[in-house]
């Protein structure tokens, strides 16, 4: 007998489907490669997962590209941020926000207890949920679907589908692209993978020392690479916390600059720091000449290290990357001296990117072209009684709850729209 709805993906996307869709009263297997739901979500937010981000779903909308944008305004208008967060507060999870208007589930609740409630939420509407059910290939006949086949070999007949797969970034949480396969082997159009929000690799190296020391609100620029080892026009910026790793830099600015740089791959970028970005650099160059002059006898270091926005590790370097020796007293540094320690503490070279590693992005951007399914209810224009929903598109938003609530929000949808076809079909 064939299954009403089948859902491949046990994730963000492919749990709100399974719930909206039972919801409405269908009857819904959700399969699952994992031996557990929502594996990504665990790891989101460092465990601590950022569900969603405040304001208007207008705002929030606007945080992706355009095309992104237009795709997504019906499933935001029809599942919104704040309904999101009534689910959560529904089964007695609390929320907050913060500044930056990220929105937490409130310690001592995390990303556990996220999975715990959409869980909760599935039993209640219930929807059958099978773990460690790999899903090998999609069969389709005479352009509608047919049936899912298992890894094990097992065949399960549906005539509505929906895919909810994910990208292929953290495979070890059960993301490895499989989805993107069959999408592809039915005609649809796949946008080219590449990595974003994801660290930057850097060629040189930062020194191991540094691995660890963190840059708190700063601005980080991405910057095309002239063949001479210079940097050239700007390719994109981001403000916030940086943080060297033994391989280059991560943190919120490193991940917010990344989907630029992967795309202008095969050209360079470099990449550089601005320590007090709100401070033009006149202003610096005037306040550094203040403090000589007041100081005439005492190392200009003394003021570099006074600035709480220079980690002490980074001082040194940051002299020598500026060529002034460390130890110069005030009365000594020339006005091409100070220009340089001012121009290296508004735009630290930090190196050339070597790489921007795919598998350790929050997301994956590319996947199925936005053109191949239907924004107001997420069907294949390719495939009758198929869904799309969640990262499988071609959809890649900013850190700070965009992409879960773009899983979200499509996938309630996917689901809404399969449980409406059985009955109209
Ligand atoms: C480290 C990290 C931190 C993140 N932090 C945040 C955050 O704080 N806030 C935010 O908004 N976003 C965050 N994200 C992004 C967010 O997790 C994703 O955008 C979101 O999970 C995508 O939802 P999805 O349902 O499309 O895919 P997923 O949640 O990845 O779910 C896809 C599911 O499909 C299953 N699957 C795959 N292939 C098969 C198959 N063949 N058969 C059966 N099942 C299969 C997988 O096992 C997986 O469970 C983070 C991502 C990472 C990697």
């Amino acid at each position: 007998m064939a299954q009403q709805i089948v859902i491949v993906g046990g994730g963000a996307a492919g749990m709100l489907a399974a719930y909206r869709a039972a919801q409405l009263g269908a009857d819904v297997l959700l399969l699952e490669k994992k031996s557990r739901l929502g594996t990504k979500i665990l790891i989101s937010g460092g465990g601590k997962c950022n569900v969603t981000h405040a304001g208007s779903m207008e705002e929030i909308r606007a945080k992706f590209r355009p095309n992104e944008a237009r795709f997504l305004k019906p499933s935001f208008y029809r599942s919104t941020n704040e309904a999101f967060v009534k689910m959560l507060t529904d089964k007695g999870m609390e929320t907050y926000t913060r500044a930056d208007g990220r929105i937490f589930p409130v310690p001592p609740f995390d990303a556990k207890d996220v999975v715990a409630v959409l869980e909760a939420h599935l039993r209640d509407v219930g929807v059958r949920v099978r773990l460690d059910a790999a899903v090998s290939g999609v069969a389709v006949t005479d352009g509608a679907v047919h049936s899912v086949t298992l890894v094990s070999g097992e065949v399960i007949e549906t005539r509505h589908l929906i895919v909810a797969t994910g990208g292929s970034s953290f495979p070890a949480t059960g993301t490895t692209g499989d989805g993107w396969r069959w999408m592809e082997s039915l005609g649809h159009t796949l946008v080219p993978l590449r990595a974003a929000l994801a660290p930057l690799y850097l060629d040189p190296v930062p020194p191991a020392e540094w691995s660890g020391v963190a840059l708190r609100d700063c601005v980080l620029r991405a910057r095309t690479a002239n063949p001479d080892g210079t940097s050239g026009k700007e390719r994109m910026r981001w403000r916030g916390d940086l943080l060297w790793t033994h391989k280059g830099v991560s943190g919120p600015v490193a991940l917010g600059v990344s989907r630029e740089v992967a795309e202008a791959i095969p050209s360079d970028s470099i990449v550089e720091a601005d320590f007090l970005p709100d401070e033009p650099f006149e202003k610096l160059s005037e306040r550094l000449l203040t403090h000589t002059k007041a100081h005439p006898r005492r190392a200009v270091s003394d003021f570099v290290e006074a600035e709480p926005a220079v980690p002490n590790r980074l001082v040194r370097p940051l002299f020598d990357s500026a060529n002034v020796d460390i130890a110069t007293k005030g009365a000594y540094l020339g006005a091409k001296e100070r220009n340089r320690l001012a121009n290296a503490l508004k735009g630290w070279h930090l190196g050339r990117v070597r790489h921007v590693p795919l598998e350790r992005g929050e997301v994956v951007a590319g996947g199925v072209s936005l053109d191949d399914v239907d924004p107001q209810t997420m069907r294949s224009k390719k495939t009758k009684g198929l869904y799309l929903c969640g990262e499988i598109l071609d959809i890649a938003g900013p850190v700070g709850g965009y992409n879960l609530q773009a899983a979200w929000s499509t996938g309630y949808v996917a689901g809404e729209t399969a449980a409406k076809d059985l009955v109209s079909i």
